[in-house]
């Protein structure tokens, strides 16, 4: 099997010549007028170099473990792109989707998985960006292309959204990852792609929370981290990179605040043993007044209160955490005036090109890396589950 996957990535790259009927052939003649073009869209891609079958690990019930099923190799139709999928990060939302917590997908089974990178595999007709054998990050939150959020760039809105490994669509615990617009894939140039796959949400999420909060950062008053697991790493690491400011990480587990503080954070703080009232008073002591901007990466109850309660006047606080907490703004009491509250979702493809050329060059460093093979998945969520993975974890199928 692995030799047949690198048979369709790397050693035999597929010249146009061998496969004459194939849709960029027939692009081709189109444009000149042949009688080609109608055919277009149903085109079949000919690369004998796909295997017919590959692993995916699918979601076929809630509160029951994924399940690794022998399923057919999508083939890209025009427009698509396939991926050989080399690194797809294991994320918390996932758990909420095993547990069944969280039962928003419209079909089962699905291929979970929406951290994605890999190599293009084969592309459908009409791609000219990405070759077979580029290194490439997938953009995950796919929308419907038309409505006004992905006209302005914000696709990661769409009210129809179609989010890879969340939706209808596959995601990436497979070894293929089909791809349904080639304006999804960033290419790599220096970054292995299964470094590259946690960037796509774990470090494009709080890139985009920190952004929104840019106006109101200064380096005379810290920002604030809660919760210091993969995405609150990538957030420390980005606001020593974007802001002058100091960081204060906030998390109830010690090996986490460790990680927290070598990967930039300036004050540690374990709420867990310091209680909420001494947590609020300490990050007070730490920056009088209130803290720039407050992050939370966890969104409970009591989180949200410490963020909303240690923003100063004119600060930002942004919930990217979706734990179900209630954030409660009481003026003059919960928080200063004039504070800013929103919460980020994930981000858009424009800010993932800006994550992943700060990555690509050595300016954003990764995080701690754990790579687990597919079979192993359903033990990497158990580790995720019970706070073992130190940053995050990565199938490599
Ligand atoms: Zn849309």
């Amino acid at each position: 099997m692995d030799g047949d996957r690198q048979c369709a990535t790397e050693h035999h790259p597929p010249s146009t010549s061998h496969r004459p009927a194939g849709p960029g052939v027939a692009r081709r003649a189109g444009a000149h007028g042949t009688a080609d073009a109608p055919r277009l869209p149903h085109a079949p891609l000919q690369s004998p170099m796909l295997p017919a079958t590959m692993r995916a690990a699918r979601l076929h019930a809630y509160g029951q473990p994924l399940r690794i099923d022998e399923i057919a190799v999508p083939r890209p139709a025009a427009g698509q792109v396939l991926v050989r999928v080399e690194g797809a990060g294991f994320c918390h939302s996932d758990l909420h989707l095993l547990s069944g917590d969280i039962q928003t997908l419209p079909k089962i089974p699905v291929t979970l998985g929406h951290e994605n990178a890999g190599r293009v595999a084969a592309v459908g007709a009409g791609v000219t960006r990405v070759k077979e054998g580029d290194a490439v990050a997938v953009y995950g939150g796919w929308g419907d292309g038309t409505c006004d959020y992905c006209v302005a760039g914000e696709e990661n809105c769409c009210p129809t959204f179609q989010w890879v490994g969340l939706s209808q669509h596959d995601g990436g615990y497979a070894d293929y990852l089909l791809v349904p617009q080639e304006r999804y894939l960033v290419p790599l140039h220096r970054l292995a792609p299964r470094e590259a796959a946690p960037l796509t949400d774990a470090a494009l999420t709080p890139y985009r929370a920190i952004k929104r909060a840019l106006p109101a950062m200064t380096s005379d008053y810290p920002a604030l981290v809660i919760g210091t697991g993969g995405l609150g790493q990538f957030g420390i690491k980005l606001l020593r990179l974007l802001t002058g400011g100091e960081v204060i990480a906030v998390d109830v587990a010690d090996d986490k605040l460790a990680t927290a503080r070598e990967v930039g954070a300036h004050h540690v703080l374990n709420s867990r043993t310091l209680g909420p009232e001494a947590t609020m008073a300490e990050i007070q002591r730490l920056s009088p007044g209130g803290v720039a901007a407050a992050f939370d990466f966890v969104g409970a109850e009591g989180t949200l209160a410490l963020a909303l309660g240690s923003a100063r006047k004119l600060g930002r606080v942004v919930q990217v955490g979706l734990a179900g907490g209630t954030a409660k703004l009481t003026a003059l009491q919960s928080w200063q005036p004039e504070v800013n509250f929103s919460v980020s979702f994930w981000g858009n493809i424009k800010e993932l090109r800006e994550v992943m050329a700060m990555a690509d060059d050595g300016r954003l460093t990764p995080i701690p890396l754990e790579f687990h093979p597919l079979e192993a998945i359903n033990d990497v969520a158990h580790r995720l589950e019970h706070g073992q993975v130190r940053g995050r974890a990565v199938v490599t199928p």
